[in-house]
C-alpha cells in the first residue's frame, strides 16, 4: 500500500478539523442556554416570586452566554488560530460552570456534572492536551470556589451554601474536591484518548481509500495498457534489426549514419519504456529465495555506485543489521533498491548524502529506509509521484516509483514516503523476515 506524508505541520492538520466542530460547539452552546432559559422560566413561574432572588442571576448569565455567543459568531469567519479560539471558548464555559455552580449552591450544587460535560467536549475537539488543560483549570475553579465557601473567605459564598458553612465538614469538603477532581481528569483522559484513537482510525482510512482507488486505476490502466506495449514490443525489434542491417549493408553519407544513430537511440529508449510498463502492468511473478539482506543490499549499492551514469560519484552510507533474512525474488529486490537510489542520486546536488538503512523491527520485519537530502517533493506533487507516467523529469518516464509500488505490493508491504521540498526525502518498506539462508 502507498502511503504519503508531507511535512505539514500537524497543528494545520488539527486546525482542519477543528473548524467544523467548533461550529457545532457554538450552535449547541445557544441550544442548551435557550434550554436553562426555559427551564428557569418554568421554575420560577412554578415557585412564584418567592424564589431564592439568586435567581435572578441565572438570567443575567444567560443574557451574558447569548452576547458571548454573538460575538463568537462575529470573530468565527476572521479567526485563523481556531485552536486557541477553541480552548478560549472552552475555558470561558469552564468559567461559566463555575458561575452556574456558584449560583445554584456552591458546595451543595447539582450542576457540577456540567464541568465534565465541558471536559468532555474539551477532549473531543482539542483531544487529549486540550481536555486535560480544562480539568486542570475546572479543578482549580472548582476548588477555590468550594474553599472559599468552606472558609468563610467571600461570606456571600456562604449565602449559597444553604445554611451556616460551619456545617461542612473539612475531611468532607476534601474529599469531595478530589472526587471531582478525579472524575474530571479520569473523563479527560479517557475521552481524550478515544478522540486521538477516532483520529487515527479516521486516517488510515483515508489512506487506505487513497490506496485503493490508486490499486484500481493501476489495475484498469495496466490492463488496457499491457496489450498495446506488447503489439508494440515487437515491430519495435523488427525496426531496430532493419535498421542495423541498413546501417551495415547500405552507403550513405555522414549525415544519415546520425540520424540512423538518433533512430537507433529512440527507438532503444522506446524499447526500455514499453519493458518498464510491460514490468508494471504485468508484473513477473518471480521465483522467491531466501535472501541475505545485507549481502543483498551491499551487492546492488557497489553495482550502483559503479554504473557512472546514475551514481554521479555520490558516496552512499550503509547501515545494515546483519543476518536479516528475507524470502523474496533477487532481481524484485534489485529493481526497488535500484530505483529508489537512482531517484535518490537524481535528486540530489554533487556533494549530496544517499544513505540506506535496513533494520530489524518489531513483528518480525526489518525496516528498510532510502535516504537523500536532495531537492525534496512539493507538497501539491507528493500525492502523485505514485502515479504511473507522473515525472517532473525532463528525461523520465514515471514509471520507476509505479514499479517499485507493484511489486512491493506483491510482497504485502508498502511504500512510504516523507519529503520537505530543499531539505531532503526518505522512502521506506517493510518486509517480512525470513528463515535460513540456503
Ligand atoms: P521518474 O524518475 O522517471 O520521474 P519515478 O516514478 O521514479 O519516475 O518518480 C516520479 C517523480 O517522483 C520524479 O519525477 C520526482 O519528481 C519524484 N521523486 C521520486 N523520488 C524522489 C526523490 N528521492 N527526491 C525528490 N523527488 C523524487
Amino acid at each position: 500500500m502507498v502511503q504519503f506524508q508531507s511535512a505539514n505541520s500537524p497543528s494545520k492538520a488539527i486546525s482542519v478539523h477543528i473548524h467544523p466542530k467548533l461550529r457545532w460547539l457554538m450552535l449547541a452552546r445557544v441550544l442548551f442556554t435557550a434550554l436553562l432559559l426555559g427551564a428557569t422560566i418554568i421554575f420560577q413561574s412554578r415557585l412564584g416570586s418567592t424564589t431564592n432572588p439568586l435567581v435572578g442571576l441565572i438570567y443575567v448569565l444567560i443574557a451574558a452566554i447569548f452576547v458571548l455567543s454573538l460575538i463568537y459568531a462575529a470573530l468565527f469567519p476572521k479567526i485563523t488560530r481556531h485552536e486557541l479560539f477553541a480552548f478560549i471558548q472552552i475555558a470561558i464555559d469552564s468559567f461559566i460552570v463555575s458561575l452556574i455552580v456558584l449560583i445554584t449552591g456552591g458546595f451543595f450544587s447539582l450542576f457540577t456534572f456540567l464541568y465534565l460535560v465541558v471536559i468532555i467536549y474539551a477532549s473531543m475537539i482539542l483531544y487529549l492536551r486540550g481536555g486535560l488543560l480544562i480539568a486542570i483549570f475546572s479543578s482549580i475553579q472548582y476548588a477555590a470556589l468550594v474553599i472559599a465557601q468552606f472558609t468563610e473567605v467571600a461570606p456571600c459564598l456562604a449565602a449559597v451554601a444553604d445554611g451556616s458553612p460551619g456545617r461542612l465538614d473539612g475531611l468532607y469538603v476534601t474529599y469531595k474536591i478530589l472526587i471531582t477532581t478525579a472524575a474530571g481528569f479520569a473523563v479527560a483522559v479517557l475521552s481524550g484518548m478515544l478522540t486521538e484513537q477516532n483520529r487515527k482510525t479516521q486516517k488510515e482510512l483515508t489512506t487506505m481509500e487513497a490506496h485503493l482507488k490508486r490499486v484500481e486505476k493501476m489495475a484498469y490502466m495496466g490492463e488496457m495498457a499491457a496489450g498495446l506495449a506488447h503489439e508494440i514490443k515487437n515491430p519495435l525489434a523488427s525496426l531496430v534489426g532493419s535498421i542495423q542491417i541498413l546501417k551495415e549493408d547500405l552507403r550513405y553519407n555522414p549525415d544519415h549514419e546520425r540520424l540512423m544513430d538518433i533512430v537507433l537511440r529512440e527507438t532503444d529508449r522506446l524499447g526500455t519504456l514499453v519493458n518498464d510498463f510491460l514490468f508494471f502492468a504485468r508484473p513477473p511473478a518471480g521465483k522467491p529465495e531466501i535472501l541475505d539482506l545485507e549481502e543483498a543490499i551491499c551487492d546492488i549499492v557497489q553495482l550502483f555506485e559503479k554504473d557512472t551514469h546514475h551514481a554521479r560519484h555520490v558516496e552512499i552510507k550503509q547501515t545494515l543489521s546483519p543476518g536479516i533474512r528475507v524470502l523474496m525474488d533477487s532481481a524484485h529486490l534489485r529493481q526497488i533498491i535500484w530505483n529508489l537510489l537512482l531517484n535518490a542520486a537524481e535528486a540530489v546536488s554533487e556533494d549530496g548524502r544517499i544513505e540506506i538503512h535496513a533494520v530489524a523491527i518489531k513483528n518480525n520485519e526489518v525496516s528498510v529506509h532510502v535516504i537523500d537530502n536532495g531537492c525534496g517533493i512539493a507538497d501539491n506533487v507528493i500525492q502523485t509521484i505514485f502515479d504511473p507516467f507522473f515525472t517532473t523529469k525532463s528525461e523520465g518516464t514515471g514509471l520507476g516509483l509505479s514499479i517499485v509500488h507493484r511489486i512491493l505490493e506483491a510482497y504485502d508491504s508498502r511504500l512510504q514516503v516523507q519529503s520537505e521540498l530543499g531539505k531532503g526525502t526518505t522512502f521506506s518498506f517493510t518486509l517480512k523476515r525470513s528463515g535460513k539462508v540456503h
